[in-house]
Formats: structure tokens, sequence, C-alpha cells
């Protein structure tokens, strides 16, 4: 009889390989942290184009399935999101499976760069929900492989995010209505957090009303006071009547139940992920809603840690260049009736093959 002795890695990747959001992944490296209690999964989905940039989420997820599902998705949404970027970077994504509010420690960081150390800089980290510019600077003591913190003009990467997002609103406004006036606009924005938080503030300079959610009633209550906002239960954002509506919390959140209900005849935020699955994108469409494909919008973030050393207005120019790209999308769209999120995950496999022919 013959037997062959697959290694652990093989193994795990062989079985990875029916998971329903395995994408080719490259690598997925799980790490227990045992002193910690707290698992790792870190997913190198693609370097075609380079190192796989991106951020790090420490989230207290319900299971570990949960956990791979969304490092599975996050990591390769990272690989077409830096493509459409125009940047030399692949995609990777790592999860930190603890509570942000009692679970993160500087030694929890400093075990969760040892991993990333091990991968010899293939998966470069930076921030994502539940970490923040300060605890990439505790990272950045114990390994090379990491962008973002407190230091520098690219450091934050959040208001980059909510920059382009910002811009990403008016285009779509452009291309729907003929007008990319934010003044008198209601925008319902779910979740107010590093970049929910200062997209609320750009919004409110520009004479927008705010329809805010938060599971922080803390935020909620800044947002009523200092923006004049109107606050909704988390589960409201997507229903009340509003001229685009936001999601800037977690991933998932267009899906069977909620798709159906939104109001909004624009979807445009920060979130990674919005929609649970992609036909849900051809959903909105069907319905006249056009979506601002996540992983364009929301690329701010990464441009400003992809280009560190350049000074803030190159960096802010690059991230309004998002718009051009979204418009492309918008027409395409429209001029071949394909929803948006196909039509961007097209253009990001071209840049990929294009790069793979050249590079053979
Ligand atoms: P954050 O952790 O600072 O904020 C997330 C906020 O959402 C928190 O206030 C949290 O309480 C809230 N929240 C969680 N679940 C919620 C729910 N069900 N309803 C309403 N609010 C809820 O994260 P962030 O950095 O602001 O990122 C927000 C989203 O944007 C994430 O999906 C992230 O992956 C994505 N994103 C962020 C950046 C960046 O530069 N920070 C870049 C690209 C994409």
């Amino acid at each position: 009889m013959n037997t062959h002795t697959m290694t652990m890695e093989d193994f795990r990747q062989d079985f990875l390989s029916d998971h329903p959001a395995f994408d080719d992944h490259e690598q997925v490296v799980f790490r227990r942290l045992p002193e910690f209690g707290v698992d790792v999964i870190i997913a190198i989905h693609s370097t075609v184009l380079g190192p796989a940039l991106g951020g790090a989420r420490l989230w207290k997820y319900p299971t570990k399935a949960a956990a791979l599902t969304d490092v599975l998705r996050l990591s390769s949404g990272m690989t077409y999101k830096n493509a459409l970027a125009g940047l030399e970077f692949g995609g990777g994504k790592a999860v930190i499976i603890a509570d942000p509010q009692s679970e993160k420690s500087s030694g929890l960081l400093q075990a969760f760069a040892g991993a990333v150390n091990d991968l010899e800089g293939r998966y470069i980290s930076g921030e994502d929900v539940g970490l923040s510019p300060s605890d990439m600077d505790i990272l950045a003591e114990f390994t090379p492989h990491v962008r973002g913190g407190t230091k520098g003009p690219a450091g934050n990467p959040s208001p980059y995010t909510a920059l382009g997002v910002f811009e990403g609103m008016k285009e779509a406004r452009r291309f729907k209505f003929g007008d990319d006036r934010i003044a008198g606009l209601t925008v319902s924005i779910q979740g107010l957090g590093g970049v929910g938080w200062l997209l609320a503030e750009m919004l409110h300079e520009a004479g927008a009303q705010l329809i805010v959610s938060d599971i922080r009633s803390d935020r909620v209550r800044n947002a009523v006071t200092s923006f004049a906002a109107t606050a909704v239960d988390t589960e409201e954002s997507h229903r009340v009547e509003a001229d685009i509506f936001a999601p800037c919390a977690l991933g998932a959140v267009i899906d069977d139940e909620t798709v159906d209900d939104i109001a909004a005849p624009i979807v445009a935020g920060s979130a990674n992920n919005q929609l649970a699955g992609r036909h849900h994108g051809q959903l909105l469409a069907e319905r006249d809603i056009l979506f601002a494909p996540d992983y364009v919008i929301n690329a701010g973030g990464v441009i400003c840690l992809a280009c560190p050393e350049q000074p803030r207005i190159e960096i802010e120019n690059r991230v309004r260049s998002i718009t051009l790209t979204l418009r492309q999308i918008f027409e395409t769209a429209a001029g071949e009736s394909l929803p948006t999120n196909v039509v961007a995950d097209m253009m990001a496999r071209r840049r990929l093959d294009a790069h793979a022919e050249r590079n053979p």
C-alpha cells in the first residue's frame, strides 16, 4: 500500500482549498499563542505584485471558523485593492482572535510580531479594526514588517481612508445625479471608529445631515453632540431614509436579510467586504442602488502605508485619484450592465494577469 506523509502545512492547505472563501491563497498560517490563550491566522493571498500588505484585525470572533472566513476574504480583497490602487504590493491580512477591550496587551502584540517575523517579509502588517496607530508603534519594536504608527506624515492611515471615501461619495453622486454637492444631503454612517468618525467630521463640515450608529454608545453620544447627528440603532442604519448609506464598521452588512431594506440610492463606505456574497452586488444593481466597491473607495489607507516617505500632499493627491478608478468602474458597469463589484474584480484581475505576463 502506498502512503504519503503530508506536512501539517500541506495538510492545512489541502483542506483549506475546499473552504468557500478560499481563492487560491498562497499561504495560510495558523498560530496559537498559548500564554495568552489566543489564536492568530495570517493569510497571504498573493505576492504577485510584491509582498502581501494588509492590516491585522484584533477582534473577538464568535467562532474560529468565522475568523478564518474573514481573513480569507479580507486578504484576497487586499490583493485586488492594492492592484487597483496601482501599488507594488500583494494582498494579505491577519486576524488575532481576542477581545480588543480586555485582551489587548503589548505582550500579545509582541507575540503576534513573532508570527509576522516567521514569514520573513512575505507579509507586512498594518492596523485594522481593534488596533490603533500606537499599537503599530509597539509592533514596530518587535518586527520590521509593519507599516503605520503615530510617527511621520503617513503614520495613521484612517484620515486618508476617510478622505478617499468622502471623495468617492462625491464621485458616486456626480455619476448618478450629475451633482457632487454634499451640503444638504443625509448620510447614514454605520460605525464611528477611526474612519467613521473622521468621515462624519468631513461630511458635517461640508453641510451634510448625519444619521449615526455604533455599538459603542459613547461614540454615538459624542456624534450627536458634535455634529447634531441623529442616532439610530445599529440594525436600522441601512433602513433609514438617506442619500448615502456609509458602512464603516465590519463586513457582510449587505446580505440576504438587509439588501432589500437599503433605502439610500448610493452605498459608499469604508468597511471591507460590505457584500456578504458577490451576488449581493447584482441585487443592489437590480434595485438601481449604486455601490462604490469597498476595496476601491477605501484604498486611501493602504496608499498612505505604501508610500510612507511621500509628503502628505502627494499622498492626498494619490488618494483623490481613487475617483478616476471609481468613475471607470461606474461607466463600465453601466455600459455593460454589470454590477460594480464584478467590474472592479475584473479590472483588478486584468492588472494582476498583465503583471504576471510581463514577469513570467
Ligand atoms: P475601528 O475599529 O476604529 O472602528 C470600527 C467601529 O465600528 C467601532 O467604533 C465599533 O464600535 C463599530 N462597530 C462594530 N460593530 C458595529 C456594528 N454592528 N454596528 C455599528 N458599529 C459597529 O475601525 P476603522 O479603522 O474605523 O475601520 C472601519 C472599517 O473600515 C473596517 O471594516 C476596516 O476594515 C475598514 N477600513 C479601515 C481602514 C483604515 O484606514 N482604518 C482602511 C480600509 C478599510
